[in-house]
């Protein structure tokens, strides 16, 4: 099996620069992203809260409330940013100067933590001392995790790719926010309950409409291995041409047995991901195609991070619905073409 060694520290500088190119740090209102406003100034006695990932940030917000007018009511209360943006990888980001400043002066951090922040981790822990520091990921109960060979002693961190363990995620990030708002308690407690209702329907939907692929075409082929839960939860088979993180390179001898199982088994699309380099995948098409494969990219995934802020598959909700929409259709199984509420594609 391949094995995950962690890049020494100085290399981080180039993939530092690729975040801060491809995202960096995003603030984000309420409800909606803040243009033209990247510094992190709360307003006079809001309190400031950090999340790391777009997803993380999502499950916060949902706490916090949604629709617009309450979000303005809130918004004096709460500000929330979130580090990661669109298409930026979480297992190789590293903190930016101006990351720094807003995990210090935050009330609170959330994070998903089981090491998918590989590189912020020391950095969290050390906050853990003086702040609220909540990884949303570890609310998953330990018989609920998935163990991985690539990781020796760790759980696969992917825990947001089945709705029905990132429930647990949205309880945790609720309980916290009520901690740090005890007066707001009803309000968040509604909301929660609101939303956990559509996380349900999510599923249903995902059970359902993946059940439509034939089983034998149900492998599910993506540039790193996040899907382990997703695949557990919808009974496909998954397969990472890159390991539980982008951090484990793919060698020649892996992208070869690849190949084998996409001629052998006869699959027709392999997947993208909007944080991974494509780079490996087309290795695979080319490889598979040389041998007379009919494959092709079915669709580029949200794996590690959400879509675009202001459109729906900058949600948690869409980024799914997108995911399984698009695996469902590339395979062959019967999906709308605009998913599940008809907003694929559309403005949030
Ligand atoms: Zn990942």
């Amino acid at each position: 099996m391949r094995k995950t060694s962690p890049r020494p520290l100085m290399e981080g500088r180039q993939l530092k620069r690729r975040a801060l190119l491809r995202g960096g740090a995003a603030l984000f209102a309420l409800g909606g992203p803040l243009s033209g406003c990247m510094q992190t100034a709360p307003k006079r006695g809001a309190k400031l809260i950090a999340a790391t990932t777009g997803m993380v940030a999502d499950a916060v917000r949902v706490a916090l409330g949604r629709d617009a007018a309450e979000a303005e009511a809130e918004g004096k209360a709460f500000e929330l940013s979130a580090l990661m943006g669109a298409g930026v990888d979480p297992h190789s980001y590293r903190e930016t100067r101006a990351d720094v400043a807003t995990l210090l002066k935050a009330d609170a951090v959330f994070w998903n933590g089981l090491f998918l922040e590989a590189q912020l981790e020391p950095l969290l822990l050390k906050l853990a001392k003086d702040k609220t520091v909540v990884a949303l990921g570890e609310a998953t109960p330990t018989a609920k995790r998935r163990a991985h060979d690539d990781y020796a002693g760790r759980y696969d961190p992917h825990v947001w790719m089945d709705p029905s363990l990132w429930r647990y995620a949205v309880r945790a990030a609720a309980d916290a926010i009520t901690k740090l708002a005890p007066e707001r308690a009803s309000r968040v407690k509604a909301n929660t309950a609101a939303y956990l209702d559509e996380l349900s329907a999510l599923d249903a939907y995902a059970k359902r409409v993946l059940a439509s692929v034939s089983s034998t075409r149900r492998v599910l082929i993506t540039a790193h291995d996040a899907f382990g839960y997703f695949g557990a939860a919808y009974g496909y088979e998954v397969v990472g041409i890159q390991g539980v993180s982008t951090e484990s390179e793919a060698g020649l001898a892996r992208i070869r047995s690849l190949v084998d199982l996409i001629v052998s088994r006869g699959v027709g699309a392999v997947f993208v991901e909007s944080s991974v380099s494509r780079r490996n995948v087309d290795a695979l098409l080319e490889g598979a195609r040389a041998r007379g494969a009919k494959v092709a990219v079915g669709a580029e995934l949200f794996s590690d991070a959400m879509g675009a802020p202001g459109t729906y598959e900058g949600t948690y909700l869409g980024m799914i619905d997108h995911n399984v929409t698009s695996i469902t259709r590339a395979l062959g199984g019967e999906a709308p073409a605009r998913g599940r509420l008809g907003k694929l594609g559309e403005k949030s």
